[in-house]
């Protein structure tokens, strides 16, 4: 009997973790990926304990980790004032039976490659190679269109063809044509990372402001031991009327700090100086905030989508890495349920795309930053005591709604069985 193959569309974060679940599951693949050679892009993102215990379950253990990030300890609200609105803290300590992960992208994207390289050979990642497309064939079979980088074009035909390529999934575009273009809803971030001593508890996450004028900084590398300096990652934002939509050209570019260093005048605190963090920068990105309008399918027969290419969503519950390393996971066991065959794509499709792009639209909402939408409402972010604006418990509510509907819910997580059984093969 001949072995199935999955294509993989898109060598990215959901690509190569996909790579290593049907490596894992026993099932042959072989990832596409356009950039000619991988590079460590990118600044901080999070993985939280959903995605941290699946990776623990492909065996990428916690040193693994700590090397191309570290655990977060809390996650903090703080007012315009430097009060605080809300804390809490994360992973182990929050009682998750697995940390919460901060990390560098870049880095973390390399270890999966250099994994999935060790795994599974050289000949898995074939880089300078752009899917443009596919054709379900009659014969039970699908291919994948394929642009080489020197512009030759190629057909190679799988089983079954996954596209993780991304926000601008060319998969994506060929499944559902008739979809809007990139949403754009008036938020502009700066992303950099600047080597600077951690506050708080030295692995906090730090909302500052106003849901439309505001700084995100949390460390994404542990202190150096000597200068006790660790990387921090920042995300300067604030928002501007959408209305005549994304002006500027691309949607990710190197800018200077003095393009928007102004709107965070001022910004300083006896614990946090913003206007220094951004200047020691080394390099800094424009990245307007966008996502797609959900779409009722992400299954066209032997074709799925997972990562961004199936939900792009807003980073403000920081799970869109998180939500792409669990799909790969979910895919994988329903390969085990299924076969490699469509079904276990449908089944796949007809459970999670409805309360994924759920998540996609109350990111959109302003997800567990609405916190600081009530501040702004009741106080216009003046208080000296937050819990004369907000009392304790409907903040803890507030935030247990989100991380319910985002499938962080500790006692759910901490009693459901893995995803994957350890040892569990996909009969062929
Ligand atoms: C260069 C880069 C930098 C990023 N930096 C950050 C960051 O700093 N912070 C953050 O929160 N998120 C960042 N992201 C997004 C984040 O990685 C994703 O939101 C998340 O990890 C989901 O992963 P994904 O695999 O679905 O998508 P991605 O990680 O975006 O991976 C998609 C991959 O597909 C490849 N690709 C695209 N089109 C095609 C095609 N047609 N054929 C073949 N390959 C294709 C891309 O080159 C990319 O490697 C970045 C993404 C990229 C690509």
């Amino acid at each position: 009997m001949i072995q199935p193959l999955v294509l993989i569309a898109g060598g990215g974060i959901g690509g190569l973790t996909m790579a290593l679940t049907l490596h894992q599951i026993g099932v042959k693949c072989v990832v596409f990926e356009s950039v000619r050679k991988l590079a460590p892009l990118g600044v901080g993102i999070n993985l939280q304990p959903n995605a941290v215990r699946e990776l623990y379950d492909l065996e990428i253990s916690a040193d693994d980790l700590d090397r191309v990030g570290l655990p977060a300890k809390e996650w903090a609200l703080v007012g315009f004032n430097g009060n605080d609105i809300y804390s809490e803290q994360r992973g182990i300590l929050a009682g998750y039976n697995w940390p919460q992960y901060a990390l560098h992208r870049g880095h973390f994207h390399m270890f999966l490659y250099h994994e999935v390289l060790k795994r599974t050979g050289k000949g898995t990642v074939q880089l300078g190679q752009t899917v443009t497309g596919y054709q379900n064939n009659a014969n039970g079979t699908v291919t994948a269109l394929i642009e080489h980088a020197d512009g030759k074009t190629a057909r190679e035909t799988g089983t079954l063809l996954i596209g993780a390529d991304g926000i601008h999934s060319a998969v994506r575009a060929q499944m559902h044509p008739e979809q809007p273009p990139i949403h754009w809803g008036g938020a502009i971030m700066w992303r950099g990372s600047t080597l600077a001593k951690p506050t708080r508890t030295g692995s906090s996450f730090i909302g500052l402001g106003s849901h439309r004028h505001r700084m995100v900084i949390y460390p994404i590398s542990h202190p150096d031991p000597t200068t006790g300096l660790a990387t921090i990652n920042w995300i300067a934002e604030v928002t501007v009327d959408s209305s005549e939509g994304w002006k500027e050209s691309g949607w990710f570019k190197q800018v200077e700090i003095d393009d928007f260093i102004h709107h965070f005048d001022g910004w300083t605190y006896d614990w946090l100086d913003v206007p220094a963090l951004l200047r020691g920068a080394q390099v800094a990105y424009e990245n307007p905030m966008i996502d797609r309008d959900p779409i009722p399918t992400w299954q066209d027969d032997r074709v799925v989508l997972l990562g961004d290419a199936a939900h792009p969503m807003y980073p403000t519950g920081s799970n869109g890495a998180s939500q792409a390393v669990v799909d790969t996971r979910l895919l994988g066991a329903s390969l085990i349920e299924h076969g490699v065959t469509p079904k276990a794509f449908q089944a796949f499709d007809q459970k999670f795309c409805g309360p994924i792009s759920e998540v996609v639209l109350r990111n959109r909402g302003a997800g567990p930053f609405g916190l600081l939408n009530l501040v702004d409402e009741r106080c216009g972010g003046e208080f000296d005591n937050i819990d004369d604006v907000i009392p304790a418990k409907e903040r803890s509510e507030f935030m247990a709604g989100y991380k319910a509907t985002a499938g962080f819910a500790i006692e759910k997580l901490n009693n459901s069985p893995s995803t994957i059984q350890h040892g569990a093969k996909v009969v062929i």
